[in-house]
């Protein structure tokens, strides 16, 4: 009796062991493989517009730092949104949400103000950054819809 007892205890704990001994399912494998989806950079469904020349502007880099920015420093911008390098502008002579082509630098939008006229103020993530780039002149074009 006790022997049986000891042999189903062990039974037991051999399938108890043989559980927690078995290797956990990795997970990644069953995961489908990462899909590339290709970026069509010329959608057929966006609105048609062209780019409209607005002469030469200056200019200048900024970042969100206290020497840039004073005591807006690490805010949002005028029209509400965290700047981000690659996007945000500061123009004063161009509406917030403007949509702003500069040669040599790419398309932005112009969400910030600060700097007036024909002066337009990029945004930077790194201030060496900004003072690596100084002061430049650039053809800056403005998006309108058709
Ligand atoms: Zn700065």
């Amino acid at each position: 009796m006790h022997k049986l007892v000891g042999q189903a205890i062990g039974f037991v704990f051999g399938c108890a062991l043989a559980v927690a001994s078995m290797p956990l399912v990795c997970l990644a494998e069953e995961t489908a493989p990462v899909e590339v989806v290709e970026t069509v950079t010329e959608d057929v469904t966006a609105p048609a517009g062209h780019w409209v020349p607005l002469g030469e502007y200056k200019l200048t880099f900024f970042c969100n730092c206290r020497r840039c920015c004073g005591k807006w420093a690490g805010g949002p911008t005028a029209s509400g949104t965290m700047p981000a390098e690659g996007r945000t502008v500061a123009c004063g002579s161009l509406p917030l949400g403007t949509r702003i082509l500069i040669a040599g630098q790419g398309e932005y939008i112009v969400e910030d103000r600060g700097v007036r006229g024909k002066h337009i103020d990029i945004y930077m993530d790194s201030h060496s950054a900004c003072l690596r780039n100084g002061v430049k002149y650039a053809g800056v074009f403005r998006w309108v819809q058709d």
